[in-house]
């Protein structure tokens, strides 16, 4: 309306120059058509046709009709046009305001992430900051120099060839940086559409180095359980041996004595005789004491408690219990609470009572149609800390209950019926005592106690 308004007078001022008529009305319907809606554009229309009704007089009805059927057709192209125009602007904005921010995105990751791009003869075109970090280079340094110079007997053709896909797997190679130094890479290729000529591959590369450092840790901690796991099954062995041997080592023993003192009776002539018996009995002895000795050689010894936090114990583990589960379709939940977990342990002979029981429930459920293992944790008193390993598995007999503890028992094909006795031995070695029972997942509830402490530097 006001455009209108003005509009009129804006004709009123010119009528000394002649007569208009709808021509000063045009920049009436722009002026709604370019900041208001289609309405107020329509609504302009309709003022100034009755404004030119009233106000102009015309020769006959039908030329007002004329004029003014033809000023709306016009007035609705302008109001279109300039609409348009409008919403092409507001969109070029919106691009504008958009790409600034996909610009602001992509300059982020470029600083953050380890991204160099290369032409096709595999020559840097451009090398982010984390990237030149990982080399020791600069991009001055690096730009235009083949990728090769950087990572050994790199092909990126190669690799894509391999792959035959746009987006190439993560590849592991050999980086070099510019002091000599050589360190695990992983490289994702990706190539970048034939139209684009800009840049044909991208490369985002992950410093192994870490990782590598996490994998030799994992492989020293599992060699380390093999290695107390074959010393503890040893002592098992022998002390189960000792057990058995004992009695008759110590019957043989008896026998030869009482043969020496029926051959006393017979005087001199069994003297040699008797010498001989001598021998063989401390033999005999010999013998027991061996046993006895490789015993105490090889059982667990847990002497030498230490202040060790039970969630530090177990984060060293999870990757070893990682391999034991999963592969096997078994998910191990580790649910241990660690606001009071100091507990005086030796740590790596309690890292083996734990694999043991684990191994023990993901066997006891990979036939089973739900697998569920987990390994819980709590403080139970001011001095206790209760650990259990419980499953979803068949779970154990009342009957089998009792035996289940004693060297040799197997129901396993493959078993050697070692893992519980050393389970028991270690744990009976830090002051507790080994207990099975019914879980609430519907299996084996495997558990025990252990000593709680509040001082010394625990790891
Ligand atoms: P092995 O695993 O070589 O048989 P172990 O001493 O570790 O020796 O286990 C002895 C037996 O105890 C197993 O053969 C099995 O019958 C039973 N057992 C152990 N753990 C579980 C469990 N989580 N669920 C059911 N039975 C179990």
């Amino acid at each position: 309306m006001a455009s209108v308004a003005i509009a009129l007078l804006a004709r009123l001022g010119l009528e000394a120059f002649g007569k208009f008529y709808y021509l000063p009305l045009i920049p009436a319907v722009m002026l709604p058509a370019l900041l208001a809606s289609r309405r107020a554009t329509a609504l302009a229309i309709i003022l100034s046709i009755l404004a030119n009704v009233v106000l102009v007089p015309r020769e006959s009805l039908t030329d007002a009709i004329v004029n003014a059927l033809l000023f709306a057709l016009v007035g609705a192209a302008i109001g279109e046009i300039a609409r348009a125009g409008r919403t092409a602007r507001n969109r070029s904005v919106q691009l504008g305001s958009h790409l600034v921010k996909r610009e602001a995105t992509i300059q982020a990751m470029l600083t953050a992430a380890s991204i160099v791009t290369l032409d096709e003869d595999s020559k840097i075109i451009s090398i982010s900051g984390p990237a030149c970090a990982l080399f020791k280079t600069s991009p001055d340094e690096a730009v235009g120099r083949p990728f090769h110079d950087f990572v050994e007997y790199f092909d990126p053709a190669a690799v894509q060839a391999a792959a035959g896909e746009q987006t190439a797997a993560e590849q592991y190679w050999l980086g070099r940086c510019s002091d000599g130094d050589l360190f695990p890479v992983g490289i994702q290729i990706t190539l970048l559409p034939a139209a684009d000529h800009a840049c044909e591959v991208i490369l985002t590369l992950t410093d192994l180095r870490l990782w590598h450092t996490a994998e030799l840790r994992n492989q020293a901690l599992n060699d380390q359980l093999n290695q107390v796991w074959r010393m503890n099954s040893l002592g098992e062995m022998a002390a189960i041996l000792s057990h058995e041997l004992n009695q008759p080592l110590t019957a043989a023993a008896g026998y030869l004595h009482a043969t020496q003192a029926d051959l006393g009776r017979a005087g001199v002539l069994a003297d040699s005789a008797s010498r001989t018996i001598d021998l063989a009995k401390g033999q005999v002895l010999r013998a027991g004491d061996i046993i006895r000795r490789a015993r105490d050689l090889l059982a667990v010894d847990t002497r030498h408690l230490e202040p060790h936090r039970l969630s530090s114990i177990l984060e060293d583990l999870e990757p070893i219990l990682q391999m034991l589960g999963p592969p096997a379709g078994v998910p191990i939940q580790i649910d241990i609470d660690s606001a009071d977990d100091r507990v005086l342990a030796d740590r790596i002979q309690l890292q083996q009572a734990i694999v043991n029981l684990v191994r023990n429930a993901v066997e006891a459920v990979e036939n089973e149609p739900l697998r569920e293992v987990a390994v819980r944790g709590r403080a139970i008193s001011t001095t206790r800390y209760r650990l259990s390993v419980e499953d979803s598995g068949p779970g154990v007999a009342p009957r089998q209950m009792d035996r289940l503890f004693q060297p040799m028992m197997t129901t396993k094909t493959d078993g050697m019926g070692l893992g519980l006795s050393v389970t028991r031995t270690i744990v009976e070695r830090h002051g507790g005592k080994l207990a099975v029972d019914t879980s609430d997942l519907g299996g084996a509830a495997f558990s025990f106690e252990i000593q709680r402490t509040f001082s010394g530097d625990e790891s």
